[in-house]
């Protein structure tokens, strides 16, 4: 028997139009790509969205097409993300700090016909464009007044190719599994691989971040999506934002602390989220200014491992709740976030701590589990560490044009990062997989070695990564960047009694600099090349 209810497919734009008749004159605010605050609302973006639709549509761009954009968080970008999908072409963000041959590669790979980019970008593509055959216009997300002089054959501003139709407009009638947004891993080995998000795993995906027991944003919060929306869908928050009615303050091209501050202070940003390396540059900036943060509640922080000082500076001396949270590209991207539960409510408040450090639980719509080598399945202890797994709506089931199987016979989804769960079902992620450290034939984490380590007040960060020796097969090498003068032995005394005994690291080296990928992240693959002649002391 066939369930009676309405065929009502989840498709993106059905957000925008809920945020546009319900909360149309709720704010977005940008920090502009050519300086100065812009401000405009759901309406607004609901019209001119419809206008980018109208617009592809006349440009001749066909159903599942790919449109790519290159740019910063701002209205504009917004636009072009609700237009493309809504219409019923693909919107495939490009992280600009990926290597221009990664770039030409999954531009040709996508077969990107036309793109959405910046002006801090366009050099960018002036450099690799007559290596990308399927691209025939670039649109520079400004207007007439500030297009620069290009040496690209068919540069539009994107102002003028707005004004070009009206926002009379239908979005497209489509199967709720049609592709809407594509994103390439960034991964370290091999060529980057395309994820295709659905309208419906996107629609779910922004539904299960938003739950009470996630990061339940409200009509009434004021959020500010810091992570870019060049990485990893946005965090859904391009979607959970709108869907309920939330302020939305997009920062554009600016990450500096100062820059950041100011937006979360003059704007009474509630929400915010973004990686580790955002919050640290934030957090220097308001202790060297003694600023404080009334209005923020709480902040998503994932992408890498945020340290535990960082939560206790967060909670302790600003007030605001950090919720860590944990996922990929492939999950949507979020797959966990830590949020109390009854049980966990019952404990000491050094436990719920302890717990609140870890990164999360899943939310309904996201399975996970951990197994061994063979895999067998492992106790959600919280001791015992092997590969975890996940499935799910939002989870990538293959990827853009590549034949290869990536679920096992259940369907379950490997990660590549190796995690421990408790009791109460809180995940906490050891490594990656290939970066865990093997001494003696027992794992060591070398991110629970990091996050003491940055806790030391003169060291700005640090990686710890394995390199060969001859009796334990890997001994952990500590590298630091500091931030004032410190000793190796003061960090060995900092790390005592904080880690066990044996996981001690061999070494400790200081340098300059840590390289970090196109997302963030600490390139442990770098470091292991650039220590690959390293021997530790005998
Ligand atoms: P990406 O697809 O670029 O977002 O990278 C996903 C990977 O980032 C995950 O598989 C993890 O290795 C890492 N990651 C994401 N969030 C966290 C977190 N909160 N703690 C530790 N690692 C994380």
């Amino acid at each position: 028997m066939k369930g009676l209810m309405q065929d009502y497919p989840l498709l993106i734009h059905t957000i925008l139009d809920h945020a546009a008749r319900n909360f149309g004159d709720r704010e977005i605010v940008t920090r502009s790509v050519e300086g100065g605050i812009r401000r405009s609302n759901y309406a607004e973006l609901h019209s001119r969205a419809r206008k980018v639709a109208k617009a592809l549509e006349k440009e001749g761009i066909q159903v599942g097409e790919r449109v790519a954009t290159m740019a910063w968080n701002t209205d504009r970008h917004l636009e072009t993300w609700y237009g493309i999908m809504g219409m019923g072409a693909v919107c495939h963000t490009i992280n600009p700090r990926l290597f221009p041959e990664q770039v030409v590669y999954i531009a040709n790979h996508a077969q990107d016909r036309l793109l959405f980019v910046d002006t801090t970008f366009l050099p960018l593509i002036e450099k690799v464009g007559d290596q990308l055959p399927s691209l025939e216009k670039v649109i520079v997300l400004t207007d007439a007044d500030n297009l620069p002089q290009s040496t690209l054959p068919n540069v539009v501003a994107y102002e003028e190719w707005l004004q070009s139709v009206d926002d009379n407009y239908r979005w497209r009638k489509m199967d709720e599994n049609s592709a809407a947004a594509m994103c390439y891993t960034s991964g370290t080995t091999g060529d980057p691989k395309g994820v295709v998000y659905s309208h419906r795993s996107n629609v779910l995906h922004a539904l299960m971040v938003n739950q009470a027991d996630g990061l339940c944003l409200r009509s009434t919060d004021t959020l500010m999506p810091v992570v870019p929306m060049f990485h990893a869908n946005a965090w859904a928050l391009a979607f959970a934002g709108p869907a309920v009615g939330a302020k939305l303050v997009m920062p554009g091209a600016m990450m500096d602390g100062e820059s950041i501050y100011q937006l979360l202070d003059e704007e009474q940003v509630s929400v915010t989220a973004a990686v580790p390396t955002i919050w640290s540059m934030l957090l220097q900036n308001l202790e060297s200014n003694g600023y404080e943060l009334p209005a923020l509640d709480r902040v998503l922080i994932g992408g890498s491992a945020c340290p535990p000082s960082m939560m206790d500076t967060f909670e302790d001396k600003y007030d605001v709740r950090v919720i860590h949270a944990w996922g990929m590209t492939e999950m949507s991207p979020l797959g966990t976030m830590c949020t109390p539960t009854y049980a966990t409510t019952r404990l000491t408040k050094d436990q719920q701590r302890a717990i609140n450090r870890k990164q999360g639980r899943t939310p309904y719509l996201v399975e996970m589990k951990i197994v061994d080598d063979d895999n067998n399945e492992l106790p959600w202890d919280g001791q015992t560490f092997g590969r975890l797994l996940v499935k799910g709506p939002c989870v990538s089931d293959s990827y853009f044009k590549l034949d290869k199987q990536i679920l096992d016979d259940d369907g379950w989804f490997d990660t590549g990062d190796v995690a421990t769960i408790d009791e109460f079902g809180f995940m906490q992620i050891t490594d990656r997989a290939k970066d865990v450290i093997k001494s003696g034939g027992e794992w060591i984490s070398s991110i629970d070695i990091e996050n003491v380590a940055v806790a030391h007040p003169r060291v700005a960060e640090a990686a710890v990564i394995g390199l060969p020796h001859p009796k334990w097969e890997e001994r952990p090498l500590l590298i630091i960047v500091a931030s004032e003068e410190v000793s190796k032995s003061a960090i060995l005394e900092h790390l005592q009694g904080k880690i066990a005994k044996w996981w001690m690291p061999d070494d400790v080296v200081f340098v300059d600099e840590i390289p970090h990928t196109a997302t963030g992240k600490i390139s442990k693959k770098s470091l292991r090349d650039q220590f690959a002649d390293y021997r530790f002391p005998s």
